[in-house]
C-alpha cells in the first residue's frame, strides 16, 4: 500500500480493537522498510475445528470490533489520516474495504500468514491489486474471487513472483523490491521525545541520580539515557524558555 502512491514517505495503519488484541501497528516507508508491533503479543489463539491448520486463520474473533486508521504521508511533513470502523476484524477484508470507499479504487486484496509445525509461522504474505481508471472490472473480480475464502492460501509460494505467476500467469514483473523489518528508532529520536516533557518531570529524572531507560514500543531496543545528558537537555529548556 505503501508503494501505491508512488511518493517517499511513510505509510502507517493502526488498528484500535476493542478485541483482545488491543491495538495493532504497522508503517512503512517507501524503501520498503517495515516494521509494526501488537499490543498484545502472547494472545491464546486456539484453532478452531473448522480451520485447517495450515490455511487462512481467521482473526476476527480477536480483533473486531475497532478502527482502522490510515496515515500517508504526503511529502514536505504533511500527511493525510482517515479512520473508519471496522467491518469484519481481517485486516485485508478492512484495508481493501478502506481502499474501495476511502480512496474510491476498485481493489483485491488478500494477506496469509500460514503456520507450519509446531505452528510457527511458515509463510506470510499478501496480495493488492488495484484497478487503472480504464481497468476491466471483470478481470478484478475474478481476480478478487480467486484471492478470497482463503483462495490465497492455497496458491502462495515462498516467492512472491511464484504467487504472482500462480494467480495471473499472463502478469509482466516490471519493479521488484524487496522489504524488510527495519526499525527507526534512534537516540536522538527519543532524545527529542524526551524534549517535549515538562521542565519540572527532566529536574526530577536528574534528582533521581539514575539513567532513564526508554524502551522502542516497536522493535524493543533499549535506550539508556545518561543523568548528564538530560541534565543538558534541561540546560537547553531552561535557557529557551529565558
Ligand atoms: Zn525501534
Amino acid at each position: 500500500m505503501t508503494l501505491t502512491s508512488k511518493r517517499e514517505g511513510t505509510f502507517s495503519g493502526q488498528i484500535l480493537s476493542k478485541g483482545r488484541i488491543g491495538q495493532l501497528y504497522a508503517d512503512c516507508t517507501d524503501r520498503g522498510h517495515l516494521r509494526g508491533r501488537v499490543k498484545v503479543p502472547s494472545l491464546g489463539f486456539p484453532i478452531s475445528p473448522e480451520e485447517d491448520p495450515r490455511g487462512r486463520r481467521s482473526v476476527a474473533a480477536a480483533v473486531f470490533p475497532g478502527d482502522l486508521s490510515v496515515i500517508r504521508s504526503l511529502g514536505k511533513g504533511g500527511y493525510n489520516q482517515s479512520a473508519v470502523p471496522l467491518v469484519s476484524g481481517e485486516i485485508d477484508e478492512d484495508l481493501r474495504q478502506f481502499l474501495e470507499t476511502s480512496d474510491q479504487i476498485p481493489t483485491a486484496l488478500a494477506a496469509e500468514v500460514l503456520l507450519g509445525p509446531n505452528h510457527r509461522v511458515e509463510r506470510a504474505g499478501g496480495v493488492l491489486i488495484q484497478a487503472l481508471p480504464d481497468g476491466d472490472p471483470a478481470r478484478l473480480a475474478e481476480l478478487r474471487a480467486r484471492l478470497e475464502k482463503g483462495g490465497l492460501a492455497k496458491i502462495m509460494e515462498a516467492e512472491p513472483v511464484a504467487t504472482l505467476a500462480a494467480l495471473a500467469p499472463d502478469a509482466v514483473v516490471i519493479d521488484q523490491l524487496s522489504l524488510a523489518w527495519k526499525c527507526r528508532c534512534s537516540e536522538e529520536r527519543v532524545l527529542a521525545s524526551l524534549r517535549m516533557l515538562e521542565a519540572t518531570d527532566l529536574a526530577e529524572m536528574i534528582a533521581a541520580e539514575v539513567p532513564v531507560v526508554v524502551d522502542c514500543d516497536l522493535c524493543a531496543k533499549k535506550y539508556e539515557i545518561q543523568v548528564d545528558q538530560i541534565r543538558q537537555l534541561f540546560a537547553q529548556m531552561i535557557k529557551a524558555e529565558g
